[in-house]
């Protein structure tokens, strides 16, 4: 068998594992000494008691003949697709309906298998520092070209950096297909209303479509950030989003999250005909996916109850409290920062022009924290390193008065 050249081309990801193995050097030569976390880039808090109730009740379901559930729908119960609609879309005054929702088994999955609906001719626009799963599934997808100077021949980078406040905006070329990600993993800044709208006029403008990746749309408090990408007249014809319980409600290890592919969003085939995209991604899940757990469905629904909600809400404030501090402290050490409002990431600017992996050395040396480098998320990310609020309240106060007696002089 000849197999996929493409993985070959893609080089191997050295990011986490080259933290793990610096983290561990450091412990191996410096014994007793507690470094602290400050690069988790998972939740820590378990599951809210609303969702572990409904869990167990589903699992009883399991054990009756007259409530047993085998295979269910590909798409996701409807009891599922129905509270996301109303509580995610309809409840802020958007037109998304129940049967334009499909529940899948997380944003990761959703985001590569779209590949399954577009041409490998299309090109794909991707923001540099960006979440590294765009770039890697439409590489594998035979949609890179080749990888000049570390950067792949076919893809448009959206540069993002200081003077665009780590914003993507349109840019000259086209693209045919647009990732986005707001609140953003790594640099965690959110587009405006106006700066999604800029978006959406130019994916209408060149026949695009938007893969918006809202992972993180339960950390926006700011009312000046959209929620999702239909708050935009127009995102309708243009855009796909992407969501997921996994930073909303800590469903990291049970997986489920969905995708919104609206009924009048379409692509063109060979012969330039409209084709409902919509239908195209029904036909991927009911081909290659058999739905996710009738159990963590469940689960994922009694997030939508009152109770639900507001342990959802507390969860993400604990975060979003971290996040705060990390911010404040950082900016009073005298160092430049992005993100951290609207987001549990925080995007840190070396000082004196330090490499990423140098600032990374020094905070682990010195102040007894890891980060994660930034050039790891991207060529543009070179001189940043992102912190995030996951850790315990404790941890982030110690990590922090740590900063402030290391570089604050
Ligand atoms: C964590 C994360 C995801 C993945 O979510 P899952 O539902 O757990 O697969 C997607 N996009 C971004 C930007 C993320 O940070």
């Amino acid at each position: 068998m000849r197999i996929n050249d493409n993985f070959e081309k893609l080089p191997e990801s050295y990011l986490f594992s080259t933290v793990a193995a610096k983290l561990r050097k450091f412990r191996e030569e410096n014994p007793g000494v507690d470094v602290i976390r400050m690069d988790i880039g998972d939740v820590t808090l378990p599951i809210p008691a609303s969702a572990i109730s409904a869990m167990h009740r589903a699992v009883d379901d399991m054990a009756q003949k007259s409530s047993f559930h085998g295979y269910g729908p590909e798409q996701g119960y409807d009891f599922l697709r129905d509270a996301v609609a109303a509580n995610d879309y309809v409840a802020r005054g958007i037109d998304i309906k129940a049967d334009e929702i499909f529940i899948s088994d997380g944003a990761k999955s959703d985001l590569g298998n779209l590949g399954d609906i577009y041409s490998e001719d299309c090109v794909v626009a991707v923001a540099d520092p960006g979440y590294p799963v765009y770039v890697d599934s439409n590489v594998i997808d035979g949609r890179g070209g080749e990888l000049v100077d570390r950067r792949w021949s076919r893809f448009v980078y959206l540069d993002c950096n200081e003077a665009n406040g780590f914003k993507p905006v349109p840019p000259a070329e086209h693209a045919d297909v647009i990732f986005l990600c707001s609140p953003a993993n790594p640099t965690g800044v959110s587009f405006t209303r106006e700066e999604l709208a800029a978006w959406v006029e130019y994916a209408r403008a060149n026949k695009a479509v938007i893969i918006y990746d809202s992972a993180y749309c339960a950390y926006i408090t700011d009312p000046a950030v959209p929620h999702s990408i239909y708050e935009i007249p127009g995102a309708r014809e243009v855009a796909i989003e992407v969501r997921s319980f996994s930073k909303t409600a800590g469903f990291t290890g049970l997986r489920c999250g969905y995708t919104v592919v609206p009924s009048s969003l379409c692509g063109t085939d060979a012969e330039g005909n409209e084709v409902p995209l919509r239908k195209l991604w029904l036909r991927r899940q009911t081909t290659k996916f058999n739905g996710a757990s009738y159990i963590i469905q469940r689960g994922a629904e009694a997030l939508y109850t009152e109770e639900g909600k507001r342990e959802v809400r507390e969860n993400v404030d604990y975060y979003l409290e971290n996040a705060r501090t990390i911010r404040e402290t950082m900016s009073k050490a005298g160092f430049t920062v992005f993100g951290g409002e609207n987001s549990p990431y925080i995007w840190v600017k070396s000082p004196n022009g330090e490499g990423s992996w140098e600032l990374f050395g020094k905070c682990l040396s010195e102040a007894h924290i890891s980060c994660t480098p930034g050039v790891g998320f991207g060529d543009a990310g070179e001189g940043y390193i992102r912190l995030t609020g996951f850790n315990t309240r404790e941890n982030t106060k110690e990590a922090m008065r740590r900063i402030l007696d290391f570089f604050k002089k």
